[in-house]
């Protein structure tokens, strides 16, 4: 027994792993084979690591300017926060949630509570009528009294809502959330995928307010609505996963984008063109997006030569602010957009929505300010810094009803970020299982991030961790178990 549990550890200490991408997928998958000992080398292609989690300093502030929270459902990212001896730094936004505008005849009011994807459990509820007016009311109601719905009767979300709810429910409540946290059109929505539960409930209640009302009873809250943040912002996360991979004893280069990955028999050759690495592996995990991952595995498995969709481009420009005005919080944690109102696609205060933010900012604001999104390139696109700077503000001004004059303004960044297909667009499904499957059917391979496991930190972290115990488990006790193994399921993303 001891000579064996002997032999276990030496294999893993033998055993050479590269990850390709140190975004967050990248990082964890490296941290869950630097654990048993293997030797671990990640290679990151820009200067820095984190990918969508990312920092800059903004009037001296260091501020979150991609992800700025994940959601507490699946319980995974907080236990990988509590591991990493961050608990302490565990925050939640603050009451008093988001808003809408842009509503046409009526300009701005809260989003409602309690529906699922804007989906109103109520059409009659006073904060839902407030947006959609009588005529809409009566409208979405006609949902109740129509033939009861069946299973799979309908897997777009925008078809589904248009011919039960109306137009005023589908363009005024449920446009405004998937493109404000997808990127996407309700059209294109698998609304099975995104709302998991939401076919069942279908079938149980033969109505689509029915259905909501019944997920909303079962959970108790809206799926996904629960997230938590870090005092001192995500990238902290980030920090703390490089230097826990330090002290294990893992590289981790930057400024090293991988040209190549190629295999020879049971070993990998990985090349990073510009920082003159050839690294020789037993092990890969490619967590780079994935037109990139596509590309640079497509000589070792074939059927992942595919050019992928066109992936939703999105800026977000973050403003600190001396603009007294807003201390009042006068739309909440922030804005969605009724899509064709604005230039800009959401906002979030963020000074408002968490305290270490606020408190960092001593009596200044922080708004971040949202453009872009599927097949709708960010207005900002060819905008200079200083005019993107200027744009954001003019449309934070409007969205949050506050005059923002041009001297308000103390510091501002941009930052641009290709995002992953939607998990929960329709077909992508079918489309990632293959992909799973070509991938577990390769020895030595796995492949993670936001591309397969869908966007969120609540869908990435779980699948980083399973995909890097499925591959160091083939390699220390099986070397065909790889070939053997099941495709992953696909997680719905949570916002
Ligand atoms: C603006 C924005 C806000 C978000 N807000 C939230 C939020 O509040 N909560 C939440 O849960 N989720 C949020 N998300 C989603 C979440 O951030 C992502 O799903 C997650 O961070 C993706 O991680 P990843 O490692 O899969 O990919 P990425 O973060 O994209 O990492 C991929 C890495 O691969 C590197 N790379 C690319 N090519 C190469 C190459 N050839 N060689 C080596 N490295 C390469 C990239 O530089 C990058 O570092 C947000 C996303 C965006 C864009």
């Amino acid at each position: 027994m001891t000579q064996e549990f002997d032999e276990l550890v030496s294999h893993a200490h033998e055993t050479r792993v590269v990850v390709v991408g140190g975004g967050v997928a990248g990082l964890v998958a490296a941290l869950e084979c630097a654990k048993i000992g293997m030797r671990v080398t990640v290679l990151e292609g820009s200067s820095r690591l984190g990918g969508a989690i990312r920092s800059a300093e903004v009037a001296g502030l260091r501020l979150d300017t991609g992800a700025e929270s994940y959601a507490t459902r699946g319980g995974t990212v907080r236990a990988l926060i509590d591991e990493l001896g961050l608990g302490d730094k565990v925050t939640t936004p603050n009451a008093g949630g988001a808003w809408l505008v842009g509503i046409p005849g009526v300009g701005a009011a809260p989003l409602p509570a309690g529906g699922v994807l804007g989906i109103p459990p109520n059409p009659w509820a006073a904060d839902v009528r407030r947006i959609i007016g009588w005529g809409g009311a009566w409208r979405a109601y006609l949902d109740r009294l129509r033939p009861p719905l069946t299973i799979g009767h309908e897997h777009s979300l925008g078809r589904l809502v248009r011919t039960r709810m109306g137009r005023k429910v589908l363009d005024r409540l449920v446009s405004p959330v998937t493109t404000g946290v997808y990127s996407a059109r309700p059209d294109d929505i698998d609304a099975d995928v995104a709302a998991p539960g939401l076919n069942n409930a279908l079938t149980r209640t033969g109505s689509l307010s029915g259905a909501v009302t019944q997920m909303r009873g079962a959970s108790g809250a809206r799926p996904g609505s629960a997230i938590e943040g870090l005092a001192g912002g995500m990238s902290t996360l980030v920090d703390a996963l490089a230097s826990r991979l330090s002290d294990l004893g893992a590289t981790v280069t930057t400024d090293a984008p991988v040209s190549a990955v190629t295999r020879d028999g049971d070993v990998w050759t990985v090349s990073a063109a510009i920082a003159g690495v050839d690294t020789e592996a037993d092990l890969v995990i490619m967590a780079a997006p994935e037109d990139t991952a596509r590309g640079l595995l497509s000589g070792t498995v074939p059927s992942l030569a595919r050019e992928p969709g066109p992936s939703p481009v999105v800026e977000v420009v973050t403003l600190v602010l001396d603009a007294p005005a807003l201390s009042s919080a006068p739309r909440g944690s922030g804005t969605l957009t009724v899509p064709g109102s604005y230039t800009a696609k959401a906002l979030t205060h963020s000074t408002a929505k968490w305290s270490w933010v606020a408190e960092a900012a001593s009596g200044h604001h922080v708004v971040r300010v949202s453009f872009g999104a599927q097949g709708e390139p960010p207005a900002t696109a060819e905008l200079d810094d200083a005019r993107a700077a200027a744009l954001a503000l003019d449309e934070a001004s409007a969205m949050l009803g506050v005059p923002l004059a041009a001297e308000a303004l103390r510091g501002a960044v941009r930052e641009r970020y290709a995002q992953a297909q939607p998990a929960s667009a329709l077909g992508r499904a079918v489309e990632v299982e293959a992909v799973r499957r070509a991938v577990s059917a390769t020895p030595g391979l796995a492949v993670v991030g936001a591309w397969l496991a869908g966007a969120g930190l609540a869908q990435v972290v779980p699948d980083a961790q399973r995909e890097a115990d499925r591959i160091r488990r083939a390699a220390l006790f099986d070397g065909d178990a790889a070939s053997d193994a099941e495709p992953e399921e696909t997680d719905a993303p949570a916002q």
